[in-house]
């Protein structure tokens, strides 16, 4: 028999357990009793749509086993078990996907987060146990029982063995107790009681123990004599929460249910409990969580709500209940007008189930609207959260949802130095405002450093501040809010009255010639030349665009396997007011090509740099300088 190591990624994970100071150790219990129940999900639903199989409602339940003497505890299911392939694929890596990896040790240290970020399922037994062993045997006879055994240090072995009952079965011989740690309390009764009745009550199969009685003997009625026997005790509640009423559940059964299902390990900033009869029955417990879920942004995040036939699960993420948009939102749908033998292509089409979904989509919708008017502090923990996932939602599909979604946005203001609502920017507009403005940059330091957004701030107008690159995508597709259209601080035309000074045909004639000298010296980096007389003292130019693409998109696409060829049309702007100007101006009448060619590259190079473009030419652009500074 050999040992085989676990996947890289598995083995730090499973170091981290062993060594895990984590005081929630106790969560490893619920860990195996909810995959358990997944278990005895998958075979409970065959039985009841096969009728080529025949099962007793008592087949199906959860043993615990304390054992004292062996400090063992069993953990047993009747559930679909595993072969000894599935035993090895299953539990010998825990990134199934692959896709993750830790990023460095820092992250590793940070334990909260890595326990936090994704279901450790399973290894979590690594944190009270110092050998674990899994026995199982599938529901086909001719599948031989395997398995698996690891004391987490150095890998695992598969072998086979004599096990003749369906299920899995776990056992977990715990650590040895330190002067800090008393893993013997796994061993007692009453605190694995408390654990399932705290963590695992809602689990819809009986979770039985073996537990001592003491009674009268018979015919002691007079002295009375008492004996002890055993008897089996369901600890869990067994009803689903999701019947219960509201006014008999806490906050933290809530929150409990959550970590049961494994929606998430951290804690859902709300959860919403419906309850509608009628026509159409069904009961809903739906949460928004607080984080997301570690693969969220990946094809592997399962979206969809659990989906339920009067107390029977039929589907663990259905799709069709939730909007895209919606997509962080977890939770249970139990309806008893669902057929259970309803398959997955007839479910799309069901008018059940849309009509369930559009009701969920209301409902969120105003759980959202609410935290956003009344409850702003946990609405931006929701926006920190997910307020990227409502702004993709925003642009996809060519906008079909922004007006449902837009007023769910938020963008840091300038003026008021936090988030804002657009709503809540246009109601402030003076009068005298045309447009919403807004800069993008890589933070708001960095966009307050720009010569343009001075500009802005000189009209004691409010700016929004974007600083995902994604941003300006969507104010794009939302093309208005309003009324009033956006506009890039970094865009030609700001819709400003810049004190134009009166000039005489000839004059403007003349300074039109030297504006399209300088823009033929530039090729075709740039559209135009222009002069600006509302950019602060000390700054001569800076670089604009005209059309629909700026500056930053095309730093996106620069950035996209296929968008490198996609180029903002460029306006070079020059500070009337600047001596830099007058010199330029100087050069083109003395006719001085060459000092004039070099100086309005450099400056249209300085122009890039605050763009956040590269310098073409570092190399020429850095020798320039030095002989300037020389001269
Ligand atoms: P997760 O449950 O999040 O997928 P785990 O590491 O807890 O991660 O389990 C990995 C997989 O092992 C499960 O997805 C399931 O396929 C299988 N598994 C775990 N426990 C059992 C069990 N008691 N019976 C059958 N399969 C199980």
């Amino acid at each position: 028999m050999s040992k085989k190591s676990f996947k890289a990624e598995s083995q730090r994970l499973m170091d981290l357990m062993i060594h895990s100071i984590y005081t929630n150790r106790e969560i490893f219990l619920r860990e195996l009793i909810s995959n358990a129940s997944d278990a005895i999900d998958k075979v409970y639903y065959q039985t009841l749509t096969d009728e080529n199989r025949t099962f007793n409602k008592d087949d199906f339940y959860i043993r615990l086993t304390p054992n004292k003497e062996a400090r063992t505890l069993t953990i047993e299911d009747t559930g679909i078990g595993m072969t000894a392939e599935e035993l090895e694929n299953n539990l010998g890596t825990i990134a199934k996907s692959g896709s993750f990896e830790f990023k460095n040790d820092q992250e590793l240290e940070d334990e909260h987060n890595i326990i936090g970020q994704f279901g450790v399922g399973f290894y979590a037994s690594f944190m009270v146990a110092k050998e674990v062993t899994v026995e199982s045997k599938t529901w086909n006879p001719d599948e031989p029982a395997a398995m698996w055994h690891s004391d987490g240090t150095d890998g695992y072995t598969i072998s086979d063995c004599g096990r003749t009952n369906p299920g899995t079965k776990i056992t977990l011989t715990l650590r040895d107790n330190t002067d800090e740690e008393n893993y013997d309390e796994f061993l007692d009764p009453h605190v694995l009681r408390a654990l399932v009745s705290r963590y695992s009550n809602y689990i819809r199969y009986p979770i039985v123990m073996l537990c001592e009685k003491s009674r009268m003997k018979e015919g002691t009625e007079e002295h009375p004599e008492y004996e002890t026997y055993y008897e089996d005790d369901t600890l869990n509640s067994m009803v689903p929460i999701w019947r219960k009423n509201k006014n008999e559940l806490s906050d933290e059964d809530y929150d409990n249910f959550y970590h049961e299902r494994r929606f998430g390990f951290d804690k859902p900033l709300k959860h919403i409990h419906l309850n509608a009869e009628g026509l159409l029955s069904y009961r809903a417990i739906l949460y928004i969580p607080s984080q997301p879920p570690f693969d969220y942004y990946t094809n592997d995040y399962k979206r969809g709500l659990a989906l339920y036939s009067n107390g029977v699960m039929i589907m663990d993420n259905c799709e069709d209940l939730l909007p895209s948009y919606y997509n962080f939102v977890k939770g249970v749908v139990d309806s008893e007008d669902l057929s259970l033998n309803i398959s997955r292509e007839i479910l799309q089409q069901d008018r059940q189930l849309r009509t369930i979904r559009h009701k969920i989509d209301e409902r969120i919708t105003r759980e959202l609207t609410q935290m956003r008017d009344n409850d702003r502090e946990t609405y931006e923990k929701f926006f920190a959260a997910f307020g990227r996932q409502l702004k993709i939602s925003t642009y996809d599909n060519y906008g079909a949802n922004k007006d449902k979604l837009q007023d769910f946005l938020l963008f840091h203001s300038a003026t008021e130095d936090k988030l804002v609502t657009l709503k809540e920017y246009v109601e402030k507009m003076p009068e005298s405002q045309k447009y919403i403005y807004y800069a993008t940059g890589a933070s708001v330091e960095q966009i307050d450093s720009l010569p343009q957004v001075g500009i802005i701030k000189n009209k004691a107008f409010d700016m929004l501040y974007l600083t995902d690159a994604f941003d300006e995508f969507v104010l794009k597709t939302i093309g208005a809010y309003s009324d009033k259209e956006f506009r890039s601080v970094s865009g030609d035309d700001l819709g400003l009255d810049d004190d134009a000074e009166t000039k005489s045909e000839d004059e403007q004639k003349e300074e039109n010639a030297f504006f399209e000298k300088l823009a033929d010296l530039l090729g075709s980096e740039v559209t135009r030349v222009k002069a600006s007389n509302l950019l602060g003292d000390e700054d001569a130019v800076y670089l604009s665009s005209e059309g629909q693409i700026s500056v930053d998109m095309e730093k996106l696409y620069a950035a996209m396997p296929q968008g490198g060829n996609i180029k903002a049309q460029k306006v070079l702007e020059i500070n009337k007011n600047h001596p830099v100007y007058a010199k330029l101006e100087a050069l083109y009448k003395d006719g001085d090509e060459k000092a004039l060619a070099d100086y309005t590259n450099l400056l249209y190079q300085q122009a890039r740099l605050i763009a956040g473009l590269p310098v073409e030419n570092p190399t020429s652009f850095a020798r320039s300088i030095s002989a300037l500074m020389t001269k």
